[in-house]
């Protein structure tokens, strides 16, 4: 039934372990997570290769290496309460859920959130809720969350998120301009992040829903 789990094994151990990503509880939710259907039927062939895809919308699903390299930092327990930004294609949200209590993640694309919601019930991982909306306000109904990721570039860490942090909660987010990012883990301490740095990455931008609100209001 799944043609590409050798392709998919191979990825696990030349793209990801080799570089350093030593979590067995994060290789083996990679190795079991068909990456091929979060991509559109055209790239299927491409999908266990070492570089992010284009997804619908001009949006991509992000490399390999790179979401492993996310989901270990956020160091995601079983009993975790995680926040995801950016669902896009539902992969890092799938890989989450396999490895947390639950998962709620935001995006601001209708159609994406719809496919991706789609993926994750043929994959039959339920302790996910989505929602479509501005990631920067977060998900207050919810919180606090224990883990939070965000994977579109924010220009500086929203602070929103952090609000709707728990003490000693984490948080993975790549910061700075287009083009160029920090990947920053940040722990909460009172109403402190503190914040160490990763590595260099490139997302596409965390973008403001600059829509009146209802009553007229900005
Ligand atoms: N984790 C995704 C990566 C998607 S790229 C994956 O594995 O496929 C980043 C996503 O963030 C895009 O889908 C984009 O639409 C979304 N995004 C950008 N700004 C946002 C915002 N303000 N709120 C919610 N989602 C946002």
């Amino acid at each position: 039934m799944d043609n590409y789990l050798q392709a998919r094994r191979r990825m696990v151990e030349e793209q990801i372990a080799v570089r350093g990503i030593r979590d067995p509880r994060v290789l083996a939710a990679m190795v079991a997570t068909p990456r091929h259907l979060f991509v559109p039927e055209g790239q299927w062939h491409h999908a266990y290769e070492d570089h992010p895809l284009p997804l619908d919308e001009g949006q991509t699903i992000s490399q390999p290496f790179i979401v492993a390299a996310m989901t270990e930092a956020l160091d995601v327990t079983p009993e975790s309460k995680v926040l995801e930004i950016g669902t896009g294609s539902g992969y890092q949200t799938a890989i989450l859920a396999r490895l947390a209590r639950m998962v709620y993640t935001v995006e601001i694309i209708q159609s994406l959130s719809v496919r991706a919601r789609l993926v994750l019930q043929r994959l039959d991982l339920r302790n996910v809720r989505f929602r479509i909306g501005d990631g920067h306000r977060g998900w207050p109904e919810f919180a606090p969350y224990d883990r939070v990721i965000v994977t579109a570039a924010a220009e500086t860490v929203p602070y929103q998120l952090v609000e709707q942090m728990s003490e000693g909660g984490k948080m993975v987010v790549p910061v700075g301009p287009v083009g160029v990012q920090v990947l920053t883990l940040g722990v909460k301490h009172g109403t402190k992040l503190v914040q160490r740095h990763l590595m260099g990455v490139v997302f596409v931008p965390f973008v403001h829903d600059r829509k009146p609100a209802e009553n007229g209001r900005p």
